[in-house]
């Protein structure tokens, strides 16, 4: 098993100054790895659990920084740190709950370094995969996360296709809920993909955790204006408040007419190997009012269906209690 080395192992740096430099480079270095802020990248360089022979610094694309009105919404360009996102007067206004899962992210120092882009495309936490374990996902025929004897307190309830890793990212099921579309690039074009469709599972592909390719590059996202201003909820269970990744938080918007909820987007991270649409609550929700009953059976629908691994069946209740906080909340703003 690989430990922590401090020395990254020997690879060629390209610095393109615009992203058809950058896309020219990933088209002809089948390996090359995308490098945005470095705060997952240099982890897995330094355990040596990765070793790319190409390293494509994305550092001095201006292009791809930058938060920018466009049409009835926003754009956000990729390398945009999160700590902009935070203090960006017009998306805590209008997307609060991107703000606040920016916000949610580590420290200060990592939301100055972090980009929205690698916030997104980060790989999972699991231990074993990180440690360079030869499980499913790293290439080999086994889930360690997943035997009589593994540690799977942050493991999935839901979406289990022999790994069990999830999805750690604090803005991703802000952007699922909030409609955001990503915009991906390669040599071929540019292609529009759903936040809700950018994510996938081992059942699609266990060796990535979204759609890109290795030839694609993600430029920018671009949320409408359909929840703009709309009641909007994030929260965030952690072991550690002074930084922590999510052990299941909740994104949530509602669109109310009084007391009715007309509307609604529910999506929660950190259950699944993907931030997970709650579409049945949000069908359950529609035409409701936003009370306490209508919060506890939201709740319950939310969790149906889960899988708890050994050490994990504390995360039904905590996301049946998110879920139903998050209605209770739209309650609680309507008075
Ligand atoms: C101490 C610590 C605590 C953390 N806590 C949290 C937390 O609580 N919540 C949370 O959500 N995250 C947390 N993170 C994760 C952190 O937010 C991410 O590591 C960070 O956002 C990654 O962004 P980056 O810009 O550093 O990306 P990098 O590390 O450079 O890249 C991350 C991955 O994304 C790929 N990538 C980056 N940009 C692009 C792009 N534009 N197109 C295609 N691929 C791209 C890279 O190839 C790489 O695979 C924590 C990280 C650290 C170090």
């Amino acid at each position: 098993m690989p430990v922590i080395n401090d020395m990254i192992p020997e690879f060629d740096l390209f610095q393109p100054a615009d992203v058809d430099g950058a896309l020219e480079l990933l088209a002809k270095h089948d390996d090359a790895w995308v490098l945005a802020g470095g705060l997952d990248t240099f982890d897995w360089f330094k355990d040596r659990a990765k070793r790319p022979d190409v390293v494509v610094d994305l550092g001095a694309i201006d292009q791809l920084r930058g938060i920018r009105e466009q049409g009835d919404g926003y754009e956000i360009g990729a390398l945009t740190p999160l700590s902009d996102i935070e203090n960006h007067e017009a998306i805590k206004a209008k997307f609060p709950m991107l703000a606040q899962a920016a916000q949610a992210v580590a420290t200060p120092q990592v939301r100055n370094q972090g980009t929205l882009g690698g916030n997104i495309v980060q790989d999972t936490r699991c231990w074993y995969y990180r440690g360079g374990w030869p499980c499913y996902r790293a290439g080999g025929n086994i889930c360690y996360a997943d035997t009589p004897t593994s540690m799977n307190r942050e493991h999935c309830i839901f979406g289990a296709s022999r790994c069990v890793a999830v999805s750690p990212s604090d803005s991703a099921p802000a952007l699922v809920a909030l409609d955001a579309m990503m915009v991906v690039r390669s040599r071929s074009g540019e292609r529009e993909v759903p936040a809700a469709d950018f994510f996938i599972g081992p059942s699609t592909d266990i060796t990535r955790m979204t759609v890109l390719n290795g030839r694609e590059l993600l430029v920018a996202i671009r949320i409408p204006s359909t929840f703009a201003g709309a009641h909007q909820y994030f929260e965030k269970v952690r072991d550690r408040n002074a930084w922590d990744f999510p052990l299941v938080n909740v994104a949530a918007a509602f669109k109310r007419n009084g007391a009715t909820i007309e509307d609604a987007r529910v999506a929660v991270g950190a259950v699944a190997p993907y931030p997970m649409r709650l579409e049945a609550v949000e069908a359950q929700l529609r035409g409701k009012n936003a009370d306490e009953a209508t919060g506890k059976s939201a709740g319950e629908l939310a969790i149906k269906g889960a899988k708890p691994l050994r050490h994990n069946g504390y995360k039904l209740p905590l996301m049946r209690n998110l879920v139903m906080r998050a209605v209770r909340d739209a309650q609680s703003a309507q008075a």
